[in-house]
């Protein structure tokens, strides 16, 4: 049987490799899910981007038959997220903020496209987590950056593509964020550290945002020659305990992972800000769980793009040494996965889809909005300062 699916799926190779090793059967589970994957991937480039406008017609699919005043009204009186108004090419905003910064990022965004909108109001949740539970009912449109398929939250590209990603000392004393310099930075990265003289091992730094990464660090407790894996501090460390037992480890620079083959990803209170970045070190990304998404997350493919972990890291053992024995093949989906991100996940990618988000969801509002009076003007000078 194996014979069968090897002669199937891998004739051209083992034909053009007479004379060397066969494919190790102990693989060959591995190397099938890979060739189908790849083959029934279309990519976006022959379907003009396509993928990115997918996710957003599902987002917006619960609220088709159209959102009325008073819809927005109970939307309002949950108090879920901060209030926009773009009236006549201005932007308005409630005082409220939870987190000034993270709204200065999406800010950014709404202004640069003021001049190409129209009217409309949104409430958009700055807040880690999603609001709009797949129970609730009436469904209604509030924007969050990360969900799971249990949420009906509209995505929206996050605050930290601009500004306001979480603060790490040192490494990011003012947050993460500037994706564009971020590229930059991780190009020469890339550039410096080239497939083969990147070092053949798991790595990953951050901190304890959710415990589904304890299993990983104890791994590289356990066996240091294949993952290097450790907790730092956040803004929540209180003691040991929260890195799981031992003292905190020094951070390290994003750029800085790129010395490393495999990248993990985790989640983290939801979806984590580092996954966009791990592609861009020409590294091989570890996935770890399917559930927590951003808006660009299901463009991506497992095995084409990435490799799937399942999180409680069972197979982690085997797909290290899988990955490890199979170098050329996994090189090609590190390659895809730097592609991708590369072509598809630009700044201008980023602003075009909050354009297209909010000029197709201002279609679906049913009444004429009106200018809040408490409201101030949000303008480029003085959203950092004033608001
Ligand atoms: N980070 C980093 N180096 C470190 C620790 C964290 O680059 O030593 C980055 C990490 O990649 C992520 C952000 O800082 O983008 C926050 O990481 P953390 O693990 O604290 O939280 P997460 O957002 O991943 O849940």
């Amino acid at each position: 049987m194996l014979g069968v699916l090897l002669i199937g799926l891998f004739l051209p190779q083992v034909l053009s490799e007479r004379g060397t090793p066969e494919v190790d059967s102990r693989w060959l589970h591995y190397l099938n899910q890979i060739h189908t994957a790849v083959q029934r991937h279309s990519p976006p480039d022959s379907h003009n981007g396509t993928c990115f406008y997918r996710v957003l017609q599902e987002d917006l699919e619960p609220f088709r038959s159209g959102i009325s005043r008073d819809l927005m009204q109970n939307v309002l009186s949950r108090k879920l997220g901060t209030h926009y108004q773009i009236i006549n090419h201005r932007l308005y905003r409630e005082e409220e903020c939870m987190f000034s910064a993270r709204c200065s990022g999406v800010e950014h965004f709404l202004l640069e496209l003021l001049p190409n909108l129209p009217d409309m109001e949104l409430v958009i949740n700055v807040r880690d987590y999603p609001q709009v539970p797949s129970w609730m009912n009436p469904v209604i449109p509030i924007f969050s950056f990360s969900k799971t398929s249990d949420y009906n939250d509209i995505m929206y590209p996050a605050w930290t593509f601009w500004e306001g990603g979480p603060a790490v000392w040192p490494i990011y004393p003012t947050g993460l964020g500037r994706w564009d310099l971020m590229r930059e930075d991780l190009k020469k990265a890339a550039d410096l550290w080239p497939w083969e003289k990147k070092i053949p091992k798991g790595y990953f730094r951050g901190s304890r945002t959710s415990p589904e990464r304890d299993p990983l660090i104890l791994l590289s407790r356990e066996s240091p020659d294949l993952v290097d894996a450790e907790y730092t501090k956040n803004q929540a460390w209180k003691s040991e305990r929260d890195t799981l037992g031992r003292p905190p480890a020094k951070e390290v620079p994003l750029v800085d992972h790129c010395t490393y083959k495999y990248l993990f990803n985790f989640r983290g209170v939801a979806a984590s800000f580092r996954l966009k970045h791990l592609f861009l070190c020409g590294s091989l990304v570890f996935h770890v769980g399917d559930n927590w998404l951003e808006f660009f997350y299901n463009c991506l493919e497992p095995w084409v793009h990435y490799v799937p972990v399942s999180p409680d890291l069972e197979d982690l053992r085997e797909l290290l040494q899988f990955v490890n024995e199979n170098d050329e093949e996994v090189k090609k989906i590190a390659e895809r996965g730097h592609k991708f991100i590369r072509q598809f996940l630009r700044m201008e990618d980023v602003s075009q889809y909050w354009g297209s988000l909010l000029t197709q969801y201002s279609q679906l509002l049913q009444y004429r909005v009106r200018k809040r009076k408490d409201y101030r003007e949000v303008t480029v000078r003085s959203h950092h300062t004033e608001l």
